[in-house]
């Protein structure tokens, strides 16, 4: 039970490095679950959006701290699954892009939009129960989550993946190497920042999808839900 006594809500949280197959496996699993699945990376990628629209430095913390202070930022759940709100915008369909990836992973290392993001995504996790799918969910925003896994795969592999993701949707595509240039940008500015690193929780299942298909890092995941989740909480809704 919580303090306020009601029933404590099941987290699941996936961490691990870009283009390890997070968002996909995280989405299956939720539905399978029949928790909410929650995309804290959509979040940082959000406020780098609207850092962007105010033409505001990625290191220029006054400023970030404004933004956080004044923007209203969530989730809505439509027909066409998940969306990104911004102060009642959907901008789903455009935090996605290489340049976004880098300021979303440039403000995420400022405490201050971590700490505006921490009391958010908290919030959330008090609501119901969620698969919470980012970088730092089982080491800082939930350590006390019911069930942590950390997905990785190599390099190239990842880098394959996300570059397929991104030929598929409309607009300039990067080329391969370009693309696998940023992401390992991108996981040394995750992994080396000072706050709240990109690393694997203590307690974390930790699994390698480098030779694992989607529907067999799911099975696997949905497995060990079932052998662990913890008795006397409100059992999930399974199968
Ligand atoms: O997961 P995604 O690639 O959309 O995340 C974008 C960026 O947001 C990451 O590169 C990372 O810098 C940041 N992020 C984070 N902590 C999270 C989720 C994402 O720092 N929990």
């Amino acid at each position: 039970m919580d303090t306020d006594g009601r029933k404590k809500k099941i987290i699941i949280t996936i961490d691990g490095p870009a283009g390890a197959g997070k968002t996909t496996v995280s989405k299956l699993l939720a539905q399978r679950l029949g928790f909410r699945y929650i995309d804290t990376g959509a979040l940082y990628r959000g406020i780098a959006y609207a850092a962007s629209q105010a033409n505001i430095a990625s290191d220029d913390d006054k400023a970030l701290e404004k933004l956080c202070g004044k923007i209203h930022l969530g989730f809505e759940e439509i027909a066409m699954g998940l969306r990104l709100v911004l102060n009642q915008t959907d901008i789903t369909d455009k935090i996605r892009s290489p340049e976004l990836s880098m300021k979303a992973s440039a403000i995420s290392a400022r405490p201050v939009v971590r700490d505006c993001l921490l009391i958010l995504q908290r919030f959330l996790g008090k609501q119901t129960h969620a698969v919470f799918e980012g970088r730092d969910m089982g080491t800082v925003v939930f350590p006390e989550a019911d069930i942590k896994f950390y997905l990785d795969a190599n390099l190239s592999v990842r880098a394959t993946r996300r570059f397929e993701e991104l030929s598929c949707k409309s607009g300039d595509v990067p080329d391969p190497k370009t693309v696998e240039t940023e992401m390992a940008i991108r996981d040394k500015n995750d992994s080396s920042r000072q706050i709240a690193p990109l690393k694997p929780a203590k307690d974390a299942i930790q699994i390698d999808s480098t030779n694992l298909n989607v529907q067999q890092v799911v099975q696997a995941m949905f497995e060990l839900v079932q052998q662990m989740c913890p008795k006397g909480n409100q059992e999930p809704k399974i199968g």
